[in-house]
């Protein structure tokens, strides 16, 4: 079986130590109960829900899966009990509103929760991840009305929040959709159309379901610009807040898939379902994103979530398994072979495992404080940088985190050799799980034209040259020191790189029009690794600082030596990554369509 115990002391390490989270929260408006102590409390919370709740169902949820009867929906054993857990603790309103019942926390916890939640069970974890996604878009779109009647019973994990964006025609592209709003004359809309992959669109652990559906209304403008969002539940809510009649939305079908069984992914159809407009008409993308990008972030978690679990469970077996010999001489000349773990490939992957996925973990954790900052701060530049650097850090944490979760899942279940292929362990199950994270809410492809097209773009890269300003002042702050010269020398030059190849794309995508396109998923990988190479020179001069007092168990030590493996051996791939990308569109786009 998989292996998981919540990784507290390095959360920890990364929340109060590198980033010193609190001292920022706090002096935030809203956030004054943010202290480290209340996090930690928070955290150990959540550690025993999902290692005593959440993983030991994790198995169940693929096994049984959901099921789909005359339009119900079945989840799988052990999850509507471990569901009335999680909302009665409070957990899907952690960062809603106290005026709807929500704790009021910060985003930078909330991370930590997911990532959690995640490893211990990525399929559970979605539902209260949509519902979170919800809450946040009404919050910040919907009426007085509209907040009233939903974000209580949001908050509360009653009812179920879910996005309905894709139809079979329009996934990337949503300015194809043709789902219609026709207006009822009462303020209402009917809504009539066919969406597709809606996860968690009907299931038997909620008493109402809030669907926020995108569709057209008849004076639409063609494409993007004419898309509208609306609010439409199961059962439309009695003035008294309870579920009244029957709406004409329902689940047709499930979708049967490769992985995240456990999590239910529908057809969903409105035939005149009853809807209210949320937001601005034709406005619906751009309302749409309030929602997508917290779930961009969420998303980014799975990954880091799966790639954890995976590590933990593979490091506990390489300790284990026996076979072969150290080649420096037996590491256990009382048995008949030594622990793989004694091999170096087994070593490199753990060790590659565990360097990208903390510095990921540390990148999501400051992205999110910036997403507080830019929330909460009374300064408006500062809210603005700070926004810029969420908004520029959201692709990369949503599609590093992804690709590399799905590249550690795999990588760790080589550890396991034939054992991991097999069912018995539990490690497929991780690959197969992680895999749509690199797919939905936009995928990895459609992220990196994000970070290349979008967010490079905008004021001549103003969200750039204000995360360059950040790293520069790291380096400031640490070069010349003697302790820190072989991380800060390799962090220089990866920078160099980028600002290079960034600027070398922007010529080139001038003359060639495929240019970025050709190189933006390389292009997203060197600035991930180059991101990550900051976040880690942070991680140890923490480190190194706090070694000298050190109570003895090594944590700083081992930091240490995962951190100079991410700089002398996983930074690298950015010199073969800039060549990559400085090959250029032709290399691929030369060939006819008909030759492939
Ligand atoms: C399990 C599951 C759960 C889901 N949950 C939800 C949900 O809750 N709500 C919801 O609305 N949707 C959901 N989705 C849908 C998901 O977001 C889409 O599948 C995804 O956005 C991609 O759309 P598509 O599948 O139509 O692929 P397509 O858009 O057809 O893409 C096919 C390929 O072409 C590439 N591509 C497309 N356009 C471009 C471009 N312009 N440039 C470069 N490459 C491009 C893509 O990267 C991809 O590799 C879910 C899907 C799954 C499988």
């Amino acid at each position: 079986m998989t292996t998981y115990a919540a990784p507290l002391r390095d959360m920890r390490f990364v929340l109060h130590e590198v980033l010193e989270a609190a001292d920022t929260l706090t002096a935030l408006p809203d956030f004054g109960d943010a202290t480290a102590d209340l996090m930690d409390a928070v955290l150990d919370e959540c550690a025993k829900l999902c290692e005593g709740v959440l993983f030991p169902i994790n198995r169940a949820g693929d096994e049984v899966g959901c099921t789909f009867k005359d339009g119900v929906v079945t989840t799988p054993p052990g999850f509507k009990e471990a569901y009335k857990q999680y909302a009665e603790g409070g957990w899907c309103g952690l960062t809603a509103s106290p005026e709807f019942g929500g704790q009021g926390l910060p985003e930078t916890l909330d991370y930590l929760v997911s990532e959690m939640v995640g490893s211990a069970n990525m399929s559970m974890g979605l539902y209260p991840g949509l519902t979170q996604g919800t809450i946040l878009a009404i919050a910040a779109l919907g009426t007085p009305e509209q907040k009233k009647t939903y974000l209580p019973k949001l908050v509360s994990g009653a009812w179920q929040g879910a996005m309905n964006l894709t139809e079979a025609h329009a996934g990337s592209d949503l300015g194809l959709l043709r789902t219609k709003a026709v207006p009822n004359g009462d303020g209402s809309y009917s809504v009539t159309g066919t969406k597709i992959f809606i996860s968690a669109g009907e299931h038997d652990m909620v008493e109402n379901h809030v669907h926020l559906v995108l569709a057209r209304l008849p004076d639409a403008p063609e494409g993007s610009r004419g898309i509208s969002m609306f609010v439409v539940p199961k059962f439309l809510p009695k003035d008294d807040g309870s579920p009244g009649a029957r709406n004409s939305v329902a689940a047709g079908s499930i979708e049967h898939k490769m992985g995240l069984k456990g999590s239910v992914t529908c057809v969903m159809n409105f035939d005149g379902a009853k809807g209210w407009l949320i937001g601005q008409p034709h406005k619906g993308l751009a309302g749409m994103f309030v929602m997508m990008n917290k779930e961009r972030l969420f998303v980014g978690s799975q990954g880091i979530s799966q790639a954890e679990t995976a590590y933990q469970s593979a490091a506990a077996y390489a300790r284990d398994r026996i076979q072969g010999r150290a080649a420096d001489g037996p590491a256990r000349p009382d048995k008949a072979a030594d622990p793989i773990i004694v091999h170096p490939d087994i070593r490199n992957r753990l060790m590659f495992s565990r360097a990208i996925i903390e510095a990921e973990r540390a990148l999501a954790v400051w992205t999110h404080l910036m997403v507080d900052i830019a929330h909460k701060h009374t300064d408006a530049k500062t809210r603005q940088h700070a926004d810029d650097m969420a908004g520029l850090m959201t692709p990369i944490v949503k599609a590093a985190g992804t690709d590399f979760g799905s590249e550690i899942t795999n990588t760790c279940l080589q550890v396991f050799g034939g054992h991991g292929y097999i069912r018995e362990h539990g490690m497929e199950q991780l690959v197969r799980d992680v895999r749509i994270s690199q797919i939905y809410e936009g995928t990895n492809a459609i992220q990196a034209l994000d970070l290349v097209g979008r967010k490079l773009g905008i004021e001549q890269g103003r969200l750039f040259k204000g995360w360059l300003s950040e790293v520069e002042a790291t380096i400031k702050s640490l070069e010349g020191r003697n302790d820190m010269g072989e991380f800060i020398g390799p962090l220089k030059d990866a920078v160099a790189r980028l600002k290079s190849v960034t600027l070398w794309m922007i010529e080139e995508s001038a003359a060639d029009p495929n240019a970025r396109g050709a190189a933006a998923v390389d292009y997203l990988r060197l600035f991930a690794l180059t991101a990550f190479a900051w976040i880690w020179v942070r991680m140890l001069d923490t480190a190194i600082a706090k070694k000298k007092n050190a109570n003895g168990d090594g944590f700083y030590d081992t930091k240490i030596e995962v951190g100079r493996y991410f700089i002398k051996r996983v930074l690298p791939q950015t010199v073969g990554l800039d060549a990559v990308i400085r090959a250029g569109s032709k290399t691929m786009m030369t060939l006819p369509e008909a030759a492939f």
